[in-house]
């Protein structure tokens, strides 16, 4: 039998990410949704607090935070603002091809650098003519000596502006689709690297997003994560231990969207009754908990099952469903509170607003729901053996 006990530890943990997004994140999330800036002072408290860099190992300086840990963070970090989030937890996005496909001398070289100070590191698949198909990737590698060549030119990176460090994909020159495909760890001060301009957004406000361009950037050999053409099995590996990350972050953004509309039902009256008395919110309040319910212990058994090392399938597809479910039901939830708070919801002077602009975000990136369903449903028709022996 299993339990959903939370540990002394992570209880303890999961109070202090709460605490932290209540007294840090929540009293200025709604000023940096409106002026776009990055929060880089909010962050680096984050950083202080050991609730960045969550997955980095503590041999190299990280808080070692298995899956499970990490997704109660995020709830509680994302519960306050998701563009804020977004961009502390992007670091362990990251980081991850290098804990999952590094040497032991580029770890040791590479995540303390992310550690030992505030810094910034972020993950770049996507281009402007790419983003679920990572194997169409366009930007190019070509060995010179000693070194790489890359070119081409990313797109959606987020904290691009902001990155100390990049973990770039781009295919050997002459291959196709995934074979060629390679992960570079790149230090923002290598020559022929640039970004554009801040992307401006829909929501997650406070989270940078930009192009990163790549021209004859000259990158040594010894950075290259996990050899010639594993970077396409490397993002999908890393993307199995991120997802559940981004179901606990809908999970959280769903949570606060309940409890707005909670609070506000049981304020406004309309004919001359508290909406609250009215059976069809009653029923819509009822069917966020439930969901949120239900979001919640998906992504907690995908993170379970990340921390156990389960077969790599199975973590694969649970994950996915993790995300997609996360992000379907967090955006069906926000558009209903949205509703309960009738026109007053439209106003930007009130929170849901943002959440609903925030909540968008969680259907695309990090592989859309359509591709979370991709990935679901090959899993069923090639692995999926029925539990009961009829055909
Ligand atoms: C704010 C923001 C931050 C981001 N941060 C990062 C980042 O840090 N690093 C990074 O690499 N990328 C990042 N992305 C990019 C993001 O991952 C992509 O936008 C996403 O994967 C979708 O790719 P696309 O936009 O190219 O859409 P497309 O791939 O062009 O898809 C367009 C539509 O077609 C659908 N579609 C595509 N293929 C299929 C299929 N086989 N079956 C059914 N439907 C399909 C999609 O679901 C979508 O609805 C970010 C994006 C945003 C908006």
């Amino acid at each position: 039998m299993i339990g959903f006990q939370l540990t002394e530890e992570q209880n303890k943990l999961q109070e202090k990410a709460r605490k932290f997004a209540l007294d840090e994140v929540l009293p200025v999330s709604a000023q940096y949704d409106k002026t776009g800036k990055f929060p880089r002072g909010v962050i680096a408290k984050a950083h202080k607090a050991g609730l960045m860099n969550l997955g980095i190992p503590k041999e190299y300086g990280g808080p070692g935070h298995g899956s499970l840990d990490s997704v109660l963070v995020v709830e509680e970090m994302a519960a306050a603002c998701a563009g804020m989030t977004t961009s502390i937890y992007v670091n362990d996005l990251g980081a991850s091809p290098i804990i999952i496909g590094g040497s032991q001398a580029q770890k040791e070289k590479w995540l303390p650098f992310l550690t030992e100070k505030l810094r910034f590191v972020s993950f770049a698949t996507s281009e402007s003519g790419m983003g679920s198909d990572v194997a169409g990737i366009k930007s190019t590698c070509e060995r010179d000596g000693d070194d790489y060549i890359l070119n081409g030119s990313k797109f959606w990176i987020t904290n691009g502006n902001f990155a100390d460090l990049y973990v770039i994909f781009a295919r050997l020159k002459g291959t196709k689709r995934h074979n060629g495909l390679c992960a570079f760890i790149v230090p923002q001060d290598t020559e022929g690297v640039s970004t554009g301009k801040p992307l401006k957004k829909l929501g997650h406000r406070a989270s940078d997003t930009a192009a990163v361009v790549l021209r004859n950037a000259r990158v040594p050999k010894d950075n290259l994560l996990g050899g010639e053409g594993m970077g396409f099995m490397l993002a999908m590996m890393t993307f199995v231990h991120t997802r559940p990350a981004i179901g606990a972050m809908a999970t959280g953004l769903a949570r606060s969207a309940m409890e707005y509309a909670i609070n506000y039902a049981k304020q406004r009256e309309a004919f001359e009754h508290k909406i609250s008395s009215f059976q069809a919110i009653q029923q819509m309040i009822a069917e966020m908990y439930a969901r949120i319910e239900a979001m919640r212990l998906l992504t907690w058994k995908a993170a379970w099952l990340v921390d156990q090392k389960a077969e790599q399938h199975l973590s694969n597809v649970i994950s996915s469903c993790a995300k997609l479910v996360g992000a379907e039901d967090a955006m069906r939830i926000v558009t209903d509170a949205l509703q309960i708070y009738g026109g007053k919801g439209y106003l930007e002077q009130y929170p849901i607003q943002k959440l609903f602009r925030d909540a968008k975000l969680y259907q695309i990136y990090e592989g859309t729901s359509q591709i979370q369903r991709y990935v679901i449903s090959r899993y069923l028709f090639k692995q999926y053996k029925p539990i009961m022996e009829r055909f």
